[in-house]
């Protein structure tokens, strides 16, 4: 089996859930659940942004291949301060992608606002990764086609892939659209055969969004009847594409 590229992780404090995750605990889950890389991001948080940007670019050039970092910045920050930071993560700290989180940010897909992350994104040739599910109306996976459709050569991940209730409607959206991708992390190991069936295998990736998810998240997969292949695909292949690591 190849190695396994966990695309979901979180480095921080919540200001939601208020769990904190430090590297240690990163390292540590990483060992022993077998991961070979993170992709992290910060978490939606009330510490300094830059901080945690500062702290996941450090981490990732202290241990090549093993961290990419993942910018998550307010998109309600004026253009020029949002794009000028972005591309500072992705050109300095060697970041790969960038995060809208319509809960966190309380911010819909569809603002205007958000234009300048997808126009971003295109231009840096990095993709967008959308938080779903908890915290609708502005996370329903629905709202992502209309982005999708304008920035066709832009990848969109659903993040939690609708959170288990809203997983018929991120679906819906990978069905209309082909540049949408579904990470399921919280879906039950049935919604995740059943977005397989949809959408194929290639358009899947696994993250687990909290070490202690991560067992669980490599074992829905290896519980679900599917090949080595397909296995390779969704723990490896396909974040690797994806991201151009
Ligand atoms: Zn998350």
């Amino acid at each position: 089996m190849l190695p396994i590229i966990d695309t979901h992780v979180h480095l921080g404090t919540s200001k939601f859930s208020g769990v904190t995750t430090t590297e240690t605990e990163l390292l540590e889950s990483m060992e022993s659940n077998g991961v070979a890389t993170s992709l992290v991001m910060p978490q939606p948080t009330l510490e300094n942004i830059d901080d945690v940007h500062e702290n996941i670019g450090r981490l990732a050039i202290e241990h090549p291949g093993k961290f990419y970092g993942i910018a998550s910045l307010d998109p309600w920050m004026k253009e020029e301060p949002y794009v000028l930071r972005l591309e500072k993560c992705v050109k300095e700290l060697g970041f790969i992608a960038v995060k809208l989180h319509p809960y966190g940010h309380n911010i819909s897909p569809l603002s205007d606002r958000c234009n300048k992350i997808y126009e971003s994104a295109r231009r840096l040739n990095i993709p967008v990764i959308v938080h779903t599910g908890l915290g609708t109306p502005s996370s329903l996976p629905s709202l992502l086609i209309e982005p999708a459709r304008n920035f066709p050569d832009v990848t969109f991940v659903l993040a939690h892939a609708g959170f288990a209730i809203y997983t018929d409607e991120a679906i819906v959206a990978a069905k209309t659209c082909d540049n949408i991708i579904l990470e399921p992390s919280w879906c039950p190991t049935y919604t995740v055969v059943k977005m397989i069936k949809a959408i194929g295998d290639h358009r899947m990736i696994m993250g687990s969004d909290h070490v202690t998810n991560l067992p669980v998240e490599i074992m829905k997969y290896r519980s679900i009847g599917i090949s080595d292949v397909q296995l390779d695909d969704i723990f490896h292949n396909n974040a690797k594409r994806i991201f151009k690591l």
